[in-house]
């Protein structure tokens, strides 16, 4: 992204109380805050030109000391099957990716939190990457708008019906930003979206859980990945300063304080490690003292990776000991296989013409595909 100026405010970066202070700080009423969002978010407007509703004066005033920027665009793919993959550019950070995953009645945006990530998860390629950098609320919304404007999502026309910060890095941790984009994506002035259709993934920080519970309304998933600490210690390393015990009891006070609330677990299948079923009755036992539903996820291998995916013999077995529990147990569906190939491929096309959005594609780090909580029969 060309640069901004630092004495011109990205008006993406501003929550609505953000966007009141700005415009009280011009002598503006605070309702312009609401005007310029419906502008932003509804209309997809950038340039304060088209702005009808604001005096001259004032879209004068903008243009020279404001403006509206989503994150630069490397490359955009799309699968066989619909699935879209973003690569956008963090700048001289690297580059994140955002993926688009439509289904019958359904769409579901990824998005990103930060360009990498400090957890170090042992089987996730993110974590092997290292950490970059948080990414801004511009950052996190504009991927929003990237992809509502490529889709022509608009608030009659919903292509887009859930958004889950699944992407890269651990969202609680770069919490503020998070909440504020999160904010954007629920304000009747913007998307609009409903508190369920907004999910927020996490390896388990449970200070930032609690204070989430008390700072806004969204679903909660909880990367689980296995039932006991000597195995969660290696999967999540997280884990060592907030075990299991620890982190169900967030989550039951996150559940406690809404109505009818269900937490989302979800659960790597890897090979040998967190697939046995001993490993899913002692799973059982804990989840039901937790208001949840489970989501299994094949292990998708990355170069580099000493785990493999469970069979789906296994997944299945795992899948019925939980369900019988009664707890809704689903299993991730893999999509866009072939834009994960494709984009090796894309990268080759694009050395010889810019060397840097090569550059920018090695340090991107590859998103599973997240085909979230799919199939659990809510419909949008
Ligand atoms: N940091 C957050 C969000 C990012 S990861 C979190 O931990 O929840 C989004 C989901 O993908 C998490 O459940 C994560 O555990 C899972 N995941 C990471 N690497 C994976 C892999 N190689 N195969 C399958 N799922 C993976």
């Amino acid at each position: 992204m060309t640069d901004i100026a630092p004495d011109i405010t990205n008006l993406l970066d501003l929550d609505e109380q953000g966007l009141r202070a700005f415009f009280a700080s011009h002598n503006e009423k605070p309702f312009r805050a609401q005007q310029v969002m419906k502008w932003m978010y509804q209309q997809q407007v950038d340039d304060f030109d088209q702005m009808t509703d604001l005096s001259k004066t004032l879209r004068q005033t903008l243009k020279s000391v404001a403006t509206i920027r989503t994150p630069e665009i490397i490359s955009v793919e799309t699968s066989v099957d619909g699935t879209i993959k973003w690569l956008i550019s963090s700048g001289q950070s690297g580059a994140v990716e955002m993926v688009f995953i439509p289904e019958d009645h359904r769409g579901t945006l990824c998005v990103s939190s930060q360009v990498g990530c400090v957890l170090n998860c042992s089987f996730c390629s993110t974590g092997a990457q290292g950490f970059s950098r948080n990414l801004t609320v511009s950052e996190i919304i504009g991927q929003v708008l990237i992809a509502a404007k490529h889709l022509g999502h608009r608030t009659e026309q919903r292509r887009i019906t859930n958004v889950v910060m699944m992407g890269m890095g651990e969202p609680l941790l770069n919490f503020d930003a998070v909440v504020a984009a999160i904010s954007l994506m629920k304000h009747d002035y913007s998307f609009g979206f409903a508190a369920k259709r907004i999910t927020l993934s996490t390896a388990g920080l449970v200070p930032a859980i609690d204070r989430l519970s008390d700072t806004m309304d969204v679903s909660l998933a909880i990367s689980l990945h296995a039932p006991d600490n000597a195995t969660r210690d290696v999967l999540v390393p997280l884990n060592r300063k907030y075990p299991i015990s620890v982190l169900l009891e967030s989550c039951r006070r996150f559940a406690a304080t809404r109505h009818k609330f269900k937490v989302t677990f979800e659960y790597t299948m890897i090979e040998g490690m967190n697939d046995s079923p001993e490993q899913a009755r002692a799973l059982v036992r804990l989840l039901k003292t937790v208001p949840c539903k489970l989501n299994l996820i094949p292990f998708n291998p990355f170069p580099g990776t000493r785990y493999q995916c469970s069979s789906e013999q296994a997944i299945e077995r795992f899948r019925r000991l939980v369900h019988d529990a009664g707890i809704v147990t689903t299993v991730r569906k893999t999509r866009g296989d072939d834009i994960d190939a494709a984009c090796g491929q894309l990268v080759g096309n694009v050395v010889d013409r810019t060397r840097r959005s090569q550059r920018l594609r090695d340090q991107a780090v590859s998103l599973r595909l997240p085909e979230v909580i799919a199939s659990d029969g809510v419909r949008p």
